[in-house]
This record gives structure tokens, sequence and C-alpha cells, in this order.
């Protein structure tokens, strides 16, 4: 688990020019039109918000051409995936997951007792599906992430209908699908109305720019999102996030957009490095992976004496650094700090 405090702005006015590309945030943040509905939200915030999101519920439904029983809104994806692992894992019931992968599901299964099982990303950095489903007969959740975090890379759908055809009966398969929007491979969504025990996860913390807003849906069978009510009935999101969530889907060409704009920042910078004699990820989100073939913490914090803040490293990935894609301009920045720490010295 990452402290909080290193998440945080520090006080001090050097942090106002840091440059953050280290937690998969969003530089443009929300949209126009999604600050403008937020902003409206909070003079509607004296009421419960529910008929916003029977709204934003609908709008999903329609846009996804899936049964509105087939959508919960929740404050953040995180939220729908750990009452998911507590509902499928505990007692002998496991988590099986990749390595390395998000870490949030692992942590939930962890806090109630049950076992985790990490399972390596295969040559071509997907989920070793085979080996995920031979890791224990007594699996409760399965957890895909797609792209996953942090190398970026895609698991083939076949292999991901694999897992929900081989896998224990009455086992839980969660997509994660928190960075789809930045690429072209299909979403595990149209699946969900013949698979009963597929949860696909999706967030507006990502493409939307709206991390801090917490706004998040899952998308299963109504049997199925029952069974993630482990507090009895859910919650309602808040009135800004719900009306901000409307207007960024409401707009359709936002999405195309922010996805074209990314995909050439990041191919740019990813060209950069590879341009340098370094190996990356075959990234299909807002981040990519560089492998510094050194320790990639050192490199990290050598950074951030420059102002540029990178991801955190991974224990069985240790010469591998994660970078968000940023701005224009931060990118710069951080090619410069780079070139200073980490390239040798020009003659
Ligand atoms: N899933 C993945 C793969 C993530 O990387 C993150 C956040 O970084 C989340 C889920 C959590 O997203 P949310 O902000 O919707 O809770």
């Amino acid at each position: 688990a990452r402290a909080f405090s290193a998440a945080l702005p520090a006080a001090s006015k050097a942090s106002s020019s840091e440059v953050h590309l280290d937690f998969n945030e969003n530089p443009w943040g929300p949209s126009a039109a999604a600050r403008r509905a937020m902003e409206q939200g909070v003079a509607l915030s004296g009421r419960y918000p529910y008929r916003f999101q029977y709204q934003l519920v609908d709008l999903l439904a329609r846009q996804l051409s899936v049964p509105a029983e087939h959508i919960e809104i929740y404050a953040g994806s995180k939220v729908a995936l750990q009452q998911a692992v507590m509902a499928f894992t505990g007692g002998s019931r496991s988590l099986v997951l990749a390595t390395p992968t998000y870490e949030a599901p692992a942590l939930a299964a962890r806090a109630q007792g049950a076992a985790v099982h990490e399972i390596d990303l295969d040559a071509r950095h997907a989920h070793d599906i085979g080996a995920m489903l031979a890791a224990d007969a007594n699996l409760g959740a399965i957890y895909i992430c797609n792209p996953n975090n942090p190398t970026g890379t895609l698991t083939p759908m076949v292999q991901i209908e694999r897992a929900l055809r081989e896998k224990p009966a009455g086992a839980l398969v969660v997509v994660d699908e928190a960075y789809i929007h930045y690429c072209d491979a299909p979403s595990c969504v149209p699946l969900v109305k013949d698979h009963p025990d597929l949860l696909v996860l999706r967030t507006f913390s990502k493409i939307y720019g709206m991390a801090g807003a917490r706004l998040g849906y899952a998308v299963g069978q109504p049997a199925l999102l029952e069974k993630l009510n482990v507090l009895g009935e859910q919650n309602v999101a808040a009135a800004s996030s719900l009306l901000g969530g409307i207007a960024s889907l409401e707009d359709r060409a936002l999405l195309p957009e922010r996805r074209q704009a990314n995909a050439r920042i990041r191919s740019e910078n990813m060209a950069w490095f590879r341009d340098r004699g370094f190996t990356c990820t075959d990234a299909q989100g807002n981040f990519f992976m560089v492998d510094l073939r050194r320790p990639a913490s050192d490199v990290a914090q050598a950074l951030a004496q420059h102002g540029v803040r990178v991801a955190r490293t991974w224990e069985n990935w240790p010469t591998w650094m994660r970078v968000t894609v940023g701005k224009e301009e931060e990118m710069a920045r951080l090619r410069k700090a780079f070139a200073l720490v980490a390239l040798p010295a020009k003659h």
C-alpha cells in the first residue's frame, strides 16, 4: 500500500512545479462540460442524488447496449473490485492474479485471510491464463487487468474466454477495464449477458480525468451484482461526480480526442527511450514501462530530485520504470531529467 502522504503535494514551493507521472492520472482532468456539470452538482448537493445515479445508469446502458439492471455505480471502481473480492474469496477460496498487476484485489483478499496466488505474466506480458487456472482447485476469483497495470499490455480475448470456460464452477472472473478506453482492444462487456460469473469494471478516473471525483461502475448480471452487496446495500455516488460523469459521456468527441492525444504522446516518448537503446512494454494505456537495466528505484529517486515523479517499482520487475503519459511539456521535463540522471554524459 502506498503512503498517502507521498501522493499528496507537499506544501513547499518546489512541489508546485513538480511533474506527476506516477499514478496514471489524466493531466487534462475533467472536460470543460464535466466541470460545468460538476459545479451544478455542488449546488444540488443538499439532497441524496439517486435520480442522477439512475440517469447515469440509463445513459451507460444505452451506450454499452446492456440492460440497466446489468450496471451498478460505485464511488470509484476500486470499491467494486474490493467488494467483489470480499464476496468471492475467503475461507478456502483463493484469489489468483498476475504479477505485476494492480495490487488492490490482492490487498482485499489478504485483509480477510484468503490465499493469494500471483502468477508471472507470460513472455508477451499477457496474463498466463493456463497457469492461473492451474494455481488452485479452490479458486474463488480470477482477476484479469486488461490493459494490465503497470505493464500496459493486453491479454487476448481468446484467453479471457478460456478463463470463463475452464474456471471452477461458481468462481468469479473480474476483468478490470480501467484503461480500455485508451486502446482499440475489444471490451468484455458484450460477454456479460452469456456469463453469470463475469464482472467487468470501468472507471471515470482515467480517460475522463475524474480520479478525484471517485466514480466507476461494474457490469454484471443482476444476481452477481447482488452478491457484491457485502454491506447489505449499495451506496450512492456524489451528485457532482454523477453529473460530471453524465456530461462526459454525452460529449461523444471527448473520448476519441483524448485517446488520440494520449497515443501520440505515448508513442513519441516510447520511441525516445527505444532510440536510446531501452526496451519498452507494448503499452496500450496512459502509461508505459521502460527497462532501465539497473534498479529503477534509484533512477526514480534521482528523477524526483529534478522534480519529476514516476511510479514506484515492482518487486519482481526491479529494473522497469513505469511512466504515466503526461502533457507534452511534462514529458519534455521527464526526458530532460532522465538525460541528466540516467544517460551517459555527452563529450
Ligand atoms: N483498476 C486499475 C487497474 C487501476 O489502475 C486503478 C487506479 O489506478 C483502479 C482500478 C481504481 O480506479 P478508481 O479510481 O475507479 O477507483
